[in-house]
């Protein structure tokens, strides 16, 4: 048997190898664990989001309750020096205004603050709720794909018999090919599912293009490996 003899049965064990798999995705378990998994995927990614959020938002809580800590220490100072002013006779109206209005001032800005607060605290509120949906749901689509899984690995058993074989067929084939003619099959794979074709006819039987009479004398003779000049298939007869 030629080297190309070879590389045609190869050929035919991958493409029944292919086929043997797809058959094996196509059945219904399969699709709903494929879908399942995804899902899996998608909600551990939008729960990691969300943790981060929350992550950083704490952040920015903590700034806020540390400055308003400061401003009520303020505040505390501002009043204990207002009382001692209105105590005071020589203080006069002016000063005791200012000294009010500061303390107005500081009110305000502590209010503004805890409102801030409220409202990220309130937000990171909402995400923990949907951090926590968002686990039940994972929990139960986790459920769903244990239990598919179980189905696809009976699948699989019963398929792997068959896929032993023509693995092991596959391996034994591949033993006879020389590397630098795998190496070229391998390449063409990446754009063809068929990369070493027949010529029937005098045409390539991967394009249909007809094979000028100098090319097909020279597959016929087989003593080098031709290539078809339309789509670069490995030929053989
Ligand atoms: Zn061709």
């Amino acid at each position: 048997m030629s080297q190309l003899d070879t590389l045609w049965e190869y050929q035919n064990t991958e493409l029944e190898l292919a086929k043997l798999n797809k058959e094996m995705k196509s059945s219904p378990a399969y699709q709903k664990r494929s879908k399942l998994y995804k899902l899996l995927v998608e909600q551990q990614e939008i729960i990691k989001k969300y943790e981060a959020d929350i992550d950083e938002h704490s952040k920015s809580i903590a700034v806020m309750e540390s400055q308003i800590e400061e401003l009520l220490h303020d505040y505390e100072l501002e009043n204990s020096e207002l009382s001692a002013m209105e105590s005071d006779e020589e203080v006069t109206a002016p000063e005791l205004t200012e000294a009010r209005k500061s303390i107005e001032k500081l009110v305000g800005r502590i209010n503004g603050l805890n409102k801030e607060l409220a409202k990220v605290i309130e937000w990171c509120e909402g995400i923990s709720e949907q951090i926590t949906n968002t686990y039940s749901k994972a929990g139960r689509a986790k459920k769903d794909y244990d239990a598919v899984r179980t189905v696809c690995d009976a699948e699989k058993d019963s398929f792997a018999p068959k896929l032993e074989v023509l693995q092991k067929k596959l391996e034994e084939q591949k033993a006879k090919i020389p590397p630098e003619l795998m190496k070229r099959y391998e390449t063409l794979k990446k754009n063809y599912a068929t990369p070493i074709a027949k010529v029937v006819n005098g045409q390539c039987g991967g394009c249909y293009m007809m094979l000028s009479s100098v090319q097909e004398k020279r597959v016929a003779a087989g003593n080098a490996v031709i290539q078809c000049e339309n789509c670069g298939r490995l030929l053989f007869m």
